[in-house]
């Protein structure tokens, strides 16, 4: 098993947008994905962490968008979902033109868990370079005793990336 895919398919849970992504050669898998904790990213995914992998837009085709919808959050952002089934597909910064982020739980499960064996033991896929965070945004949001503890590696951003990183003092 290769440590980094070349290809990944993903979508929302009704299957009306699918998405397949061909990483490019110079894919940036040193500086994604991140985690993001601010209210917005909550909101819209549901979840206390959300977490997203960045990828071009020539990276992404779209093999099927018929129910995808885009909300614009605040001035400059969109966050892309499902308008049929709710799934948050990803957020969409207007200012960093050519990128999209993409909520790593759309990504289909055999790129995330991997194939089973007999005992349904997952087999193992790229769940590291899918979903392991290399970064951690709006850090200033961490609940204490609940998300503070899921950081793991990487750089810490107290707001966006466009504040920090922050150095080892305020971090710690
Ligand atoms: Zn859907
Ligand atoms: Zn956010």
């Amino acid at each position: 098993m290769e440590s980094i895919p070349t290809t990944v398919t993903g979508g929302c849970l009704c299957e009306g947008v699918r998405y397949q992504i061909d990483f490019a050669p110079d894919h940036d898998w040193e500086n994604t994905p991140n985690t993001c904790q601010c209210t917005q990213c909550r909101k819209m995914t549901g979840s206390l962490v959300g977490t997203f992998h960045t990828v071009k837009t020539t990276e992404l085709t779209w093999l099927a968008k018929a129910t995808y919808a885009e909300y614009a959050s605040s001035p400059g952002c969109r966050r892309a979902f499902c308008r049929t089934c709710g799934s948050s597909i990803g957020f969409i910064d207007l200012a960093v033109e050519g990128d999209i982020a993409l909520t790593v739980g759309g990504f289909d499960e055999r790129f995330l868990v991997g194939a089973r064996d007999a005992r349904d033991r997952p087999l193992g896929a790229w769940g590291v370079a899918l979903a392991h965070p290399r970064g951690h945004f709006y850090v200033r949001n961490e609940i204490e005793g609940v998300t503070d503890g899921d950081g793991g590696k990487g750089q810490r951003f107290w707001k966006g990336r466009k504040e920090g990183p922050m150095d080892e003092d305020k971090s710690s």
